[in-house]
């Protein structure tokens, strides 16, 4: 049994990878209903830091995870302190879940990123305008995803306001990436320090979020092994077990800058679903088991789409193109933006690709 902290989609495409491998797993969410319930063994529902729940999970579960980046960091701890095994450890969760500190732990481990500064207040906002130039990114330093809880900032009159505007809490002060594309590179590390790597994803955003990923990317042999150095020392920095999703910017210089880690499966990672050898579901799945990782290398070519609010209505259209594999998360409400399902357009891969 696997205990999985996070009742949504991905939670659901881990327990279906899970069961394939005859493992069972047992969901924790605070909802009822949730996408993952329709096809985990058991689920539990309640807040995330609920003792009895928490208490269950540590007795009945050989491995706990998370699908849920923003999992409060005491229901872990006193997972951790009844003695359950968690993969990843509470550490790669602390560091990814505070922009400042990952930013921090990602230079101090000597991977590149945008310049940044912390920001408590309308005047640290104003001297960063000064040090680092505007225009800067505000970012809250926790909680935020898919592009909510950020402003740009192009003056010092403006800091009152966009602090304010970000709830007047913790912020990160980025300065703007210059980059030609986003890219994404998703890899895994297993209980015994063994490292598989994915080939790079190209990604691309509308309003914050994820709309669609092309992968392998297009990629020099240079660039796809400085991402894979930036995973291996990113991986083993955190002692880390599982698959990590590491979103990357590719300069027009052709170097990589990190924006952010997420630990755990990763929107950017779908595509394995139909395009590898092992996709990074089954990938994680492995690691928390602690069995040996599986093979990365693609078999197609994939362009992968979210289907966002009322787009997966188009169910039956995708279903009469041949090239199209369908993945419907069974979530009921269909509200705008929201991530509903994602198909994968295969092609073979071209010379070169993979
Ligand atoms: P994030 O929530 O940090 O993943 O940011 C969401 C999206 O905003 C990214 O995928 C980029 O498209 C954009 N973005 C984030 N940080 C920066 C930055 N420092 N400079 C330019 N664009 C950024």
């Amino acid at each position: 049994m696997i205990g999985v902290l996070g009742g949504g989609q991905l939670g659901r495409m881990l327990a279906l990878a899970a069961a394939r491998l005859g493992l069972d797993v047992t969901i924790l969410t605070p909802e009822a209903d949730a996408p993952a319930s329709a096809v985990a063994a058991r689920t539990l529902v309640a807040p995330y830091d609920d003792p009895a729940a928490l208490k269950d999970m540590a007795e009945t579960c050989r491995a706990i995870t998370f699908e849920f980046e923003n999992v409060p960091a005491p229901a872990l701890e006193t997972l951790a302190a009844m003695g359950a095994e968690l993969a990843p450890g509470p550490r790669a969760l602390a560091v990814a879940q505070d922009r400042f500190e990952e930013k921090s732990f990602l230079n101090a481990a000597g991977t590149p990123t945008v310049a940044f500064a912390a920001i408590d207040s309308p005047d640290d906002l104003r001297a960063a305008l000064h040090h680092l130039h505007a225009p800067l990114l505000l970012k809250t330093r926790q909680g935020g995803y898919d592009g909510k809880g950020q402003a740009w900032v192009d003056r010092p009159d403006d800091a009152e306001t966009a602090f304010a505007g970000l709830g007047s809490r913790p912020c990160i002060a980025e300065a703007p990436a210059d980059f030609q594309r986003e890219l994404a590179v998703i890899a895994a590390r297993s209980r015994g320090g063994e490292i598989a790597v994915y080939p790079l994803t190209e990604s691309h955003h509308e309003n914050g979020i994820l709309r669609r990923a092309s992968a392998p990317a297009r990629a020099t042999p240079k660039t796809q092994a400085a991402a894979e150095r930036i995973a291996a020392t990113v991986l083993t920095a955190l002692d880390y077990v599982g698959v990590i999703g590491i979103e990357l910017f590719e300069r027009d210089n052709g170097d990589l800058l990190v924006n952010e880690f997420a630990p755990r499966v990763h929107n950017t990672g779908h595509w394995t679903l139909d395009g590898c050898e092992v996709d990074q579901f089954e990938q994680h799945i492995r690691a928390v088991a602690g069995w040996p990782l599986g093979p990365t290398a693609a078999s197609h070519h994939v362009e992968m789409t979210n289907l966002l609010g009322n787009e997966a209505n188009d169910w039956l259209k995708f279903a009469r193109e041949p090239e199209t594999r369908i993945w419907l998360y069974g979530k009921r409400e269909a509200l705008p933006g929201r991530k509903m399902g994602h198909v994968n357009r295969l092609r073979p891969l071209e010379r070169g690709e993979g």
